[in-house]
């Protein structure tokens, strides 16, 4: 299964181009123009990773990254028109994975995002593992999973 990115960008053509690398990459893309419906969408579920415009009209992208960080696991990677180094931490003190600075190439950003992919999905396998052993059990030499009810011979 694809695997969903949100963007959030008010900048039409920016939006538009990242929508359409994005894609031809293979992902599932929804792009929002502003800050206002971003909990809304998050909370309808599915998104795996945000790309943030920090720059937004309507609200400020700090607060929507802290947000976000508080109430989902989704990645975040914030992009923003200004690469000091102060602007950096602080976005990534407020709970971004990655800071991007505009303009940036198709290249590196599709890298980025699939990197930062790779780190949340281990971070949830990880979450999950305590959980699938207790589904195991194992009695007399025989093994048999909860879930899937297949019983498998260990010897
Ligand atoms: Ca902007």
């Amino acid at each position: 299964m694809s695997q969903r990115v949100l963007i959030v960008e008010d900048d039409t053509e920016v939006r538009n181009s990242l929508l359409r690398w994005l894609s031809m990459d293979g992902f599932q893309v929804s792009t929002l123009p502003g800050g206002a419906q971003v909990n809304d969408t998050m909370a309808a579920g599915g998104v795996d990773l945000v790309l943030l415009d920090i720059g937004l009209p309507d609200i400020d992208g700090l607060t929507l990254t802290r947000r976000i960080r508080e109430t989902h696991g989704a990645g975040i990677i914030i992009v923003s028109g200004r690469g000091d180094l102060m602007a950096r931490v602080v976005g990534l003190e407020a709970g971004a994975d990655d800071y991007i600075t505009k303009p940036f190439q198709p290249r590196e950003i599709l890298a980025r995002i699939r990197s930062v992919l790779r780190r949340t999905e281990a971070m949830r396998q990880v979450a999950q593992e305590p959980a699938m052993a207790c589904h195991r059990y194992v009695f007399d030499g025989w093994a048999r999973e909860v879930e899937t009810y297949t019983p498998e011979n260990p010897e």
